[in-house]
């Protein structure tokens, strides 16, 4: 599909110029692009983006600047502050500005910081929420992150803090107790540390656990493995950020719902992997 076809009629809102729009690009398939963002896209004269945006998003924007603004790993607070400057400078340039990021703006993305600083310097803004990897990457993997035979909460954490360690903060033995399922953004730097709390704090050696990294990409890779051998099974596999880990029984879905091994002609490992010996709709 390219920009010239029309979005389906609605009152699509028209970027003014000296505004900046933060937008969420989804986790990489262009067809997880919101109708807003494509909306966005072709209306911008500059777009800035992420590492994880991918390159086909920003073919939906031909006519517009492109302007790199990534960083991995959690490091200089202060080109953090360049890029939200930037974002000011072009903004009262009297540009049509749009800020992208990977999956959800708002989602351990720094959008908050971004926009915080815009407003108080007057720029106005809009907000276009994304799909966010940890539920989306984790769609792509066969993964619900919630079901109803599973759990009633699901957390959300990040791997390591603005210092680039695990978060001090964070108090994973009540994670580890509250929440049935886990799911950890930039974790794989410190997930041997992170697998010892959740098993120090209670969660079996056995708990399954599943890493989806680049998902909803051509490369996404999946791996199936447990607390206790995470650490051995990513080394093993040569596995590379970005990746989404989740820790939960709901891991066990993907032996039923794993879509794209069954479009390339896998069957269903187990039709019923929680074992409730029932077909799932008649509770
Ligand atoms: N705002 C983003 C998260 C940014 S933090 C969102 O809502 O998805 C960056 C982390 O997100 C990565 O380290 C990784 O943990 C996760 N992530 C983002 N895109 C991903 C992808 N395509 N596959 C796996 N993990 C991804």
């Amino acid at each position: 599909m390219s920009p010239q076809v029309p979005l389906p009629v609605h009152a699509w809102p028209q970027m003014q110029p000296g505004w900046v729009w933060l937008c969420g690009a989804g986790p990489g398939d262009p067809g997880l692009l919101t109708l807003h963002a494509a909306n966005a896209l072709r209306q911008a004269d500059v777009v800035i983006y992420d590492a994880l945006v991918q390159e086909a998003i920003l073919d939906w924007a031909p006519q517009a600047e492109r302007i790199y603004a990534g960083k991995r790993g959690g490091k200089p607070s202060a080109k953090q502050r360049d890029i939200s400057l930037r974002l000011v400078d072009l903004a009262r340039a009297g540009k049509k500005v749009l800020r992208l990021k990977g999956g959800d703006p708002f989602v351990f993305g720094r959008g908050g910081e971004e926009a915080q600083t815009l407003v108080q310097h007057g720029i106005p803004i809009r907000i276009i929420p994304g799909i966010s990897a940890g539920i989306g990457g984790l769609a792509y993997a066969g993964i619900p992150v919630t079901h109803r035979d599973v759990n009633q909460s699901v957390t959300f954490v990040t791997g390591h803090d603005q210092s680039g360690n695990t978060p001090g903060s964070l108090d994973w033995t009540s994670i580890s107790r509250g929440s049935q399922v886990i799911v950890i953004y930039m974790g794989m730097k410190h997930i041997a540390q992170i697998a010892a709390k959740l098993i120090a704090a209670g969660r079996s050696l056995h708990e399954p656990v599943a890493v989806v990294t680049t998902a909803t990409t051509a490369h996404q890779q999946v791996l199936e493995t447990t607390l206790g051998t995470i650490v051995d099974d990513i080394a093993a596999a040569e596995l590379e950020p970005p990746a989404i880990i989740c820790v939960g029984q709901s891991v066990l879905m993907r032996q039923v719902l794993d879509w794209q091994g069954q479009a390339a002609g896998e069957a269903p490992r187990n039709l019923d992997p929680l074992g409730r010996g029932r077909p799932a709709e008649t509770a």
